[in-house]
C-alpha cells in the first residue's frame, strides 16, 4: 500500500501537479474502506467460517475471507461488474474472479482481447495485471449460495459508488449477471443518471446508452452453472468484450 502512495506522489512531485495522482490515492484508499467493512454480519461471518474450514483441495492455504476490493487499470475505460466473489475463490484468493471456474473462463477471453497481461488468474500475486479494465462486484463478501440479500446489495452499494467516481475514464459497464445489471441499475438511479429501472431490462447481449454517455452491456455470468450447460460459451462472452472494446474507443 505504502507503495502505490510513494509512486503516486512522485508522479505528483515529477509532474507539478497533484491531481494527476489523486485517482491512485483515492482507489488506494477506498481498498483499505472496502478490506476493513463489517457492516454485513452475515456474510462477514460466513466468509471468516469459509476461511477456516476451507476446501480440501486448499487445506494448506490461507484465505483471503475478508471483503474482496476492485482490482484493475486506474484509467479503465471499461468496467466488469460481477455478483460477488466466490467463497472458495476470490474469497480464498483476495482478487475478483481469481481461482476458480468462472475466473478461468472469462480471463482467457479478457486476455485474447488485450484486457489482461495474462490468461490464467491463479493469485493475486501471480503478477497478472487489466489494461483498459477494472472489474468489481456489486458484493464485496461472498454470499451464502451465491444470493445475497437485498439488504445487503444495498450495504455494499457505497463501494460500488465510490470506486465509479473515481474511475472518470470508463466508458462502458458490462455487467456480468442480472443480479450485477440490477445493483448497476440501483447505482445509476441513486446517482440521478436515471430515473427508474424500469426502462432497462437484463438479457445477454442488452446493451443500452445512458444519458451520461456511458454504454451498458449485459451477459449472462459466467458461472460454471452456465458455462457447464452451454448457456454462455466463449463465442457469445466473446462477442461482448468485443463490442465493450469497440464502445469503448479502444479499437
Ligand atoms: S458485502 Fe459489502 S457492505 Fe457488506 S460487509 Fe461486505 S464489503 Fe461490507
Amino acid at each position: 500500500m505504502e507503495g502505490v502512495k510513494s509512486i503516486a506522489s512522485k508522479s505528483a512531485r515529477a509532474s507539478g501537479a497533484v491531481t494527476a495522482a489523486s485517482p491512485l490515492i483515492l482507489l488506494e484508499q477506498i481498498r483499505s474502506t472496502i478490506v476493513a467493512c463489517e457492516r454485513c454480519e452475515r456474510l462477514r461471518t460466513y466468509c471468516r467460517g469459509i476461511g477456516e474450514t476451507k476446501r480440501r483441495a486448499y487445506l494448506d492455504q490461507t484465505y483471503w475471507a475478508r471483503p474482496v476490493p476492485g482490482f484493475g487499470d486506474p484509467r479503465a475505460r471499461i468496467l466488469i461488474l460481477g455478483l460477488a466473489p466466490g467463497a472458495h475463490g476470490a474469497n480464498r484468493t483476495g482478487r475478483p474472479f481469481t481461482g476458480d471456474g468462472s475466473g478461468d473462463f472469462m480471463y482467457p477471453v479478457l486476455h485474447e482481447l488485450g484486457l489482461a497481461t495474462k490468461p490464467r488468474a491463479i493469485s493475486r500475486d501471480d503478477g497478472l495485471k487489466l489494461r483498459h479494465a477494472w472489474i468489481a462486484s456489486v458484493v464485496r463478501c461472498a454470499p451464502p449460495g451465491d444470493k445475497p440479500t437485498p439488504q445487503e446489495v444495498r450495504n455494499c452499494a457505497e463501494h460500488l459508488a465510490a470506486e465509479v467516481q473515481t474511475l472518470t475514464r470508463v466508458k462502458v459497464v458490462v455487467c456480468l449477471g442480472k443480479i450485477a445489471f440490477d445493483g448497476y441499475l440501483a447505482h445509476l438511479v441513486q446517482a440521478g443518471v436515471i430515473e427508474r429501472r424500469s426502462a432497462y431490462r437484463f438479457a445477454h447481449g442488452a446493451e443500452y446508452l445512458l444519458p451520461n454517455g456511458l454504454h451498458l452491456l449485459a451477459t449472462y455470468h459466467p458461472s460454471l452453472r452456465n458455462t457447464n450447460t452451454g448457456r454462455l460459451n466463449t463465442t457469445m462472452f466473446t462477442r461482448i468484450f468485443l463490442r465493450a472494446r469497440e464502445l469503448a474507443g479502444l479499437d
